[in-house]
């Protein structure tokens, strides 16, 4: 477990650790110097700025992002869709880019960022990944030019933009609860929502894992759940990107049972795993939520999985081992590069066209 403790208060609590026994290690010293590093400034001094382009050399604010999209589509008018899915919980625009051929029969990929907003680079490898999609739209396999791919750079445009402006270690979004603010947006939707009490959520709104009053009372969950079942597309795969750890998990987060298709989920993620260390020899874990992380109820993905029925269903926590949620922005594209190359051989998993999975397949 991480702790982050106030300068002042620092030598109490690590007395109150002393006492107790509790062995512990400084992880970060001073957080405020990483923060300015991630983005080569400080956060604070970052203005919202529409003439800033999408680049990946850094961090950008949700103007920036949507502008990026509808560049994208303006370009790209015959791939490319941005739709308004829905309004956050402060009124601000949930904007998804749609990246098709048009094929008839095609089957849906989901993939979104900043479910919690402190993880920036997932939402920097989402876009990524979009704007890798439709640039080599061409040359890429039809394993991934077969699929409708739903791309939502930021789920939780509330929570993206305060931490921005307001707090960098922000996790949830911005609904006012009482005296308190914000609902853990993965813990909200609704398969095994609640269960296992503290351990998987919390029904205090001053928690950070605070699941809200109910299943999708989130503008932002209702929202996904509303794409997901409504659009009549048959989605095969739903990606949630999260930081940090390094691991690439599957249901379930609600429980420590395994899952019914736990062999077939554990060799897809292994798939994205094996491209990972290809591309640049960094090992990403694959396993259960809970048998990786810990239990967490009312996750996307337990939902994705079980009521949506998307077979392929994993959330990736990307890099941060070292700097925690504050990756410096020049390990954006590296790290970018390493999941996309992970996410499209996916796709030749899922078609049945993965070289290793043939030759274990079953035979007839
Ligand atoms: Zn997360």
């Amino acid at each position: 477990m991480d702790v982050m403790v106030e300068g002042p208060r620092s030598a109490q609590v690590a007395g109150m650790l002393h006492e107790r026994d509790i062995p512990y290690s400084i992880a970060i010293g001073d957080v405020d110097p990483m923060i300015a590093r991630e983005q080569g400034n400080s956060f604070k001094k970052q203005k919202s700025n529409l003439n800033c382009k999408m680049d990946w050399k850094g961090y950008y604010r949700l103007d920036v992002i949507y502008s990026f999209m509808d560049d994208l589509a303006a370009s790209y008018p015959y791939l490319c869709t941005v739709c308004v899915i829905g309004h956050s919980a402060e009124g601000r625009e949930i904007k998804m880019l749609k990246i098709s051929n048009g094929g008839s029969d095609n089957e849906g990929v989901w993939i979104d960022g900043s479910i919690h907003p402190r993880e920036w680079i997932s939402t920097a490898v989402v876009t990524y990944l979009a704007d890798h999609l439709v640039r080599n739209y061409h040359q890429l396999p039809e394993s991934v030019t077969n699929k409708d791919w739903y791309i939502l750079p930021v789920l939780n445009p509330d929570g993206y933009e305060y931490t921005h402006t307001h707090d960098r270690m922000w996790r949830k979004n911005r609904a006012r609860y009482g005296e308190c603010v914000g609902v853990d947006l993965n813990r909200n939707f609704s398969y095994g929502w609640g269960e296992k009490g503290e351990e998987g959520s919390s029904e205090d709104p001053g928690n950070i894992f605070f699941r809200g009053p109910e299943p999708f009372s989130e503008p932002e969950t209702a929202a996904v759940k509303r794409v997901i079942l409504e659009s009549g597309t048959n989605f095969k795969v739903f990606l949630s990107l999260h930081s940090y750890g390094e691991v690439i998990i599957f249901p379930w987060g609600y429980t420590g049972d395994p899952c019914p298709d736990y062999v077939r989920l554990l060799e897809g993620g292994t798939c994205i795993a094996k491209a990972i260390y290809d591309t640049s020899k960094r090992t990403y874990k694959v396993g259960s939520t809970k048998d990786l992380m810990y239990y967490a109820a009312g996750t996307s993905t337990d939902w994705s999985y079980a009521v949506a029925s998307i077979p392929y269903s994993y959330m990736i926590e990307l890099r941060g081992k070292e700097h925690r949620f504050l990756l410096p922005k020049e390990d954006i594209v590296s790290t970018a590069t390493e999941v996309v190359t992970g996410v499209l051989r996916l796709m030749d998993y899922v078609d049945g066209k993965h070289p290793e999975t043939q030759s274990c397949v079953c035979p007839k």
